[in-house]
């Protein structure tokens, strides 16, 4: 068992992570409400008090994200039961999803997402099935949605069992020294911020090598191809900096390799990281610290109204998980 990194400086520290500064760049109130929900722990105040909506809302996933998790789930699945000894099987994993996305998509029809706190939620076959849709929480309507859902899954699945990378993935995992399966205690401070190395799956080699795997669910737009690939890059880097920057056995990072696979597409790319790239990841992590220290520090310093919303609310907040909160007059920082 891996010692638990210290956290008495990091619990302090400003947390960053590159999805949430993706969604800040979005829109500044789209983070604020999801900063919120964790920060005054929704759940505990009654179903119709505004902090509760939001926890619930935060929750919501399209068709999607959704279709993306239940990929995520299910590989996590495999990957668990191989290091448990047994052989992928494709066969029972493609009857697997298709049960668990049923289960879930019932979950969500009947809207027991509604107070229901996520890890309390019964799970199939180790898999939760817990979800709350944006179309079922909106009322909109739903039809094909489960079918497409689990035949994308389905094909996803299949051409991941074709992958070139597929086998040597079991291979690596059957041997390594450690598997990391999206590990939840992966801390570390950087550039004064704490990060959590979520990983898909990070495989510690025998011969002192850190592998990172990662599922890539969707293409990329091709106006922000640049842009996004900057992003996720750095995804991949804040992961990447964990063996790099932990308390033991630190691995120089021209020791980290990531193997990126699309199941979309089959397709599969390789990245490898440098000095200059950590350098200015530490740049953006730290002008992220100062920012969000200016703006973000109690819920009753934020001034909701002086947030900005995205690039064109006509298109972006019909979609939004949260319009339903933001559409309303409420004063978020006299709230209690
Ligand atoms: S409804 Fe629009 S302005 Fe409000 S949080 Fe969502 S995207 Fe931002």
């Amino acid at each position: 068992m891996a010692k638990r990194p210290t956290l008495t400086a990091a619990d302090r520290a400003v947390e960053y992570s590159p999805t949430t500064a993706r969604l800040f760049g979005f829109c500044q109130k789209k983070f604020y409400f999801t900063w919120l929900a964790r920060r005054k722990q929704g759940w505990r105040k009654g179903l119709d008090h505004p902090w509760h909506r939001v926890y619930d809302l935060k929750q919501l996933k399209n068709r999607h994200t959704w279709a993306g998790d239940l990929y995520h789930e299910i590989l996590a699945h495999i990957l668990n039961d191989v290091c448990a000894g047994h052989e992928p099987d494709e066969d029972a994993a493609r009857r697997l999803i298709s049960d668990v996305a049923e289960a879930q998509f019932a979950f969500s029809a009947e809207h027991r997402f509604i107070g229901a706190t996520k890890s309390h939620v019964e799970k199939y076959n180790g898999i939760p099935t817990f979800l709350a849709l944006f179309e079922h929480a909106y009322g909109l309507p739903v039809d094909g949605l489960l079918e497409e859902t689990r035949l994308n899954v389905d094909q996803w699945l299949m051409h991941t069992f074709s992958w070139e990378g597929w086998l040597p993935l079991i291979d690596h995992v059957q041997s390594a020294r450690r598997v990391y399966i999206e590990p939840d205690n992966l801390l570390y401070l950087f550039a004064g911020a704490r990060i959590r190395a979520r990983m898909d799956v990070g495989v510690e080699t025998r011969d002192g090598l850190f592998v990172l795997y990662d599922w890539k669910c969707y293409n990329e737009d091709k106006r922000f191809a640049a842009y996004d690939q900057h992003l996720f890059k750095q995804q991949l880097l804040a992961y990447a900096l964990w063996p790099v920057s932990r308390e033991e056995l630190r691995l120089a990072i021209d020791r980290v390799v990531a193997h990126v696979f699309n199941p979309v597409t089959g397709e599969e790319r390789e990245i490898h990281f440098t000095e200059n790239d950590c350098a200015d990841f530490e740049i953006d992590v730290d002008r992220w610290v100062r920012l969000q220290r200016e703006m973000f520090t109690e819920v009753g310093d934020v001034v909701f109204d002086e947030l900005r919303g995205p690039y064109d609310p006509q298109r972006s907040c019909p979609w939004c998980s949260f319009k339903a909160v933001c559409g309303e007059e409420i004063l978020w920082h006299e709230l209690t």
